[in-house]
């Protein structure tokens, strides 16, 4: 005993510089040893903290008891360093002093909110997006934070789903540069900094192919399918360095991916040799007996460890479960051991056993949170993320010289909405800069009007006389309309994506005034506008921007900022279409001729192609694409084929644009869909500047599953495309991959 007491001293005071200089392996393995199986198990249970901040209550008592106990080892829901130092004392206070992780959701900003995921992941901006992982990082760790649930890097196909709003869009290629860039972000240098906390990679896997967009339901899918479109991005955060992974409330093939050995053991931990932990999705264990895949939750507690879940997100069924189970002989106490060592890892990398308080400073923590250079990267990141769709008569940017502009629509003075869904804070709207906090910013001479018209859900039209009449003494009419910030996001599927309510018939009302009408779309997913989209002069699509919405939308309104975002998914025509991302198979009966439509791979009534396709964005300015070389057109294997062209910005204004690389196997044992991406850049030019761009194909770009799950490339030939947006392809040429 007194072996052990010395031995808990040394991990756990100041007294730890000694045991400091061994690796955090030895250290893991020390601290193993002096721990009892409940104690174990503790390290596996995490519990949400709303309450034990609280007033009190028999729930606070009882969580204060079990951190006293040694009974939780990590906790969600519990930010400030007044709070999680308060915490983390009552951890101190049991037997071992391990300290506790403090999770949270920190999805797109902590104080400072930036856009929605997918919003800024249409600035197809690596380093922007880098920057405000880094930048909400840096807040939460200052907050008392080490760890956030994010990035969320499902692939996702299908908008009726809310949770497309989190993560990356349709693609697998664009999908893991942008988990790259946020798990890099969040994670900065290395863990142990002060401002770096743990990513987490989630939702592992395929819940971004929820049956129906149904949020929670079950996903099926061919291997091929699973290990070509949603794997990469995951494989993408593990090579990136992603401290944690989570698993996911949806079946895979029949199989809750919380329970999944193959997802879990033979894909992640064995093939890819991650050597973070999992934490399960949120009472995903205990969500396993009503899928009916565990008759209770000891069954599933049995399941979901054995399949490698680490830690248990409020199930309880670990707790409850484990040591009857070990006792049992049904669960190894080696799988635990393995467990408990993933997550002790991580809290000796964060420096966690040198200082328990260490992210928890008040002074750091005002300081961090106060700095105003947040907000600057706020709008520049929203900025970035706006997508212009249209601008037929060059209404956009605006004219400096009117005298008024009337801005309708429920969402021109909202601030709430602003911050989409997802916000740590959701009711501190007061620096939220609005649609028309933003105009009025900019002290110009246009004098600004404002007219509700209608509430963005609801049927009633008693505000359309006075919108009409805001429209009729302005030169021109800002429009903004979409769905709430709310609708989007977690258990926000939506069967219908149309804009809600009564608004495109208010924005008809409006545009029967015959004053031009910039129209500005929000939301966290593709909407349907078909009015909009057809009659309005100019639309912007604005996501949710965050806390600087109003001044980004104003700054390219006005010209400051040209746009320059790319759409990361496909938007639908209809809602028939779905999912309708850009990379389709030219099919036995495929379909050249768009009016010959019967008989083909088409539809009698819609077309096959999307409103707005995968990649479309326009400028102020023209790009143009010229001169294609290759400096082969056969190449081996171990060769690789370097793609040059000349773009050049034959408009009149300054901009970026987002050069895309598209490939087509054209014949393969598996057949392959017309265009995959495969590359891009941003390339920012003055009018009249062009530039050499150039790609380096090599056979990865080249490779896919094959249907034995093989990666590799097959001989033959290649369609490379390169082009501004998935439908606008400027530049063609073929490659011949030759055999050995
Ligand atoms: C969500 C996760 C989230 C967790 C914790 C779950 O319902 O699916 O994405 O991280 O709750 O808030």
């Amino acid at each position: 005993n007194c072996l052990k007491f010395c031995c808990i001293a040394l991990l756990c005071t100041p007294l730890i510089s000694l045991a400091q200089k061994r690796s955090i392996d030895q250290r893991v393995d020390s601290v193993l040893k002096l721990m009892t199986l409940e104690e174990k198990i503790g390290q596996l249970n995490q519990y949400s903290g709303r309450e034990v901040t609280g007033p009190a209550s028999d729930k606070k008592t009882n969580q204060l008891n079990d951190l006293k106990t040694g009974w939780i080892g990590s906790m969600l829901n519990v930010k400030g360093v007044k709070d999680t130092r308060e915490i983390q004392a009552a951890a101190m206070q049991s037997r071992l002093k391990i300290p506790l992780l403090f999770g949270q959701d920190v999805i797109h900003g902590y104080q400072t909110v930036f856009p929605v995921p997918l919003g800024e992941s249409a600035s197809w901006d690596l380093e922007a997006i880098r920057t405000t992982a880094h930048i909400a990082a840096k807040e939460a760790a200052a907050s008392g934070l080490h760890w956030t649930f994010a990035p969320m890097v499902d692939v996702a196909r299908d908008p009726r789903w809310g949770r497309v709003m989190e993560g990356a869009g349709e693609d697998a290629y664009l999908g893991s540069q942008i988990a790259i860039a946020r798990v890099k972000g969040f994670q900065g240098e290395e863990l142990g900094k002060l401002d770096a906390i743990m990513a987490c990679a989630k939702h592992f896997a395929a819940y971004g192919a929820a049956l129906a967009g149904r949020d929670y339901n079950a996903a099926d899918m061919s291997r091929q399918q699973l290990w070509e479109t949603y794997l990469p991005p995951f494989k993408a955060a593990v090579d990136a360095g992603a401290a944690t992974f989570m698993n996911s409330f949806n079946t895979l093939n029949g199989i809750p991916a919380t329970a999944s050995t193959y997802l879990q053991r033979d894909i992640l931990k064995d093939a890819w040799k991650f050597g973070g932990f999992v934490v399960s999705d949120w009472n995903s264990i205990g969500e396993m007996v009503p899928w009916g895949y565990a008759k209770d939750a000891k069954d599933a507690a049995q399941r979901a460890m054995i399949a490698g879940s680490d830690m248990d997100m409020e199930s309880n069924a670990y707790r409850r479960n484990l040591a009857q189970l070990v006792k049992d002989g049904k669960v190894s106490e080696a799988l635990i051991d393995d467990a408990v060592k993933r997550i002790l890892r991580k809290k000796f990398e964060l420096g966690l056993f040198e200082d328990p308080y260490r992210f928890s400073d008040l002074q750091r923590e005002k300081e961090v949170l106060a700095d105003k250079k947040h907000l600057a990267i706020a709008r520049d990141a929203a900025a970035k993320s706006i997508v212009l769709l249209k601008n037929t008569k060059a209404v956009l940017p605006l004219n400096r010289n009117y005298k008024t502009i009337a801005v309708i629509g429920p969402l021109g003075k909202s601030k709430k909405d602003m911050l989409g869904n997802w916000v740590v804070f959701p009711n501190d709207t007061a620096t939220v800069v609005s649609v028309w906090d933003g105009l009025q910013n900019r002290k110009g001479q246009t004098k600004f009007i404002y007219a509700k018209g209608c509430d963005i859900t609801g049927t009633s039209t008693a505000g359309f006389a006075q919108a009409v009449a805001a429209a009729k003494q302005a030169d021109l009419v800002i429009f903004a309309t979409g769905e709430s910030g709310d609708m989007t996001g977690e258990a926000r599927s939506r069967a219908d994506i149309h804009i809600p309510g009564k608004q495109e018939e208010l924005f008809k009302a409006v545009k029967a005034t015959g004053k031009p009408v910039v129209a500005l779309v929000m939301g966290g997913r593709p909407l349907i506008f078909d009015a909009i989209a057809d009659e309005a002069d100019a639309v912007l699509f604005t996501w949710w921007l965050g806390t600087e919405a109003g001044n980004a939308i104003s700054d390219v309104l006005y010209g400051d900022h040209n746009p320059s975002g790319k759409l990361p998914i496909s938007f639908p025509r209809s809602i028939g279409q779905i999912p309708v991302s850009y990379n389709a198979y030219s099919t036995g009966r495929p379909v050249k001729d768009p009016k010959n439509i019967h008989y083909r791979s088409a539809y009698i009534d819609e077309s096959n192609l999307a409103r707005f396709a995968f990649g479309y964005g326009l400028s102020y300015t023209t790009f143009n694409y010229s001169a294609l070389e290759v400096d082969k057109t056969q190449f081996r294997k171990n060769e690789t084929v370097t793609v040059r062209f000349n773009l050049s910005n034959s408009g009149k204004s300054a901009g970026a644009e987002v050069v895309q690389l598209y490939i087509w196997d054209k014949v393969a044992s598996v057949a392959r869909p017309m265009k995959e991406l495969k590359g891009f850049q941003k390339i920012t030019l003055n009018p009249g500047e062009s530039k050499t761009v150039q790609f380096v194909i090599d056979k990865t770009l080249l490779s896919f599953y094959d249907a034995d799950l093989k990666y590799d490339a097959e001989p033959g030939e290649f369609e490379i495309m390169i082009g501004g947006s998935s439908d606008s392809i400027q530049l063609r040429q073929v490659v011949e991959l030759k055999g050995e």
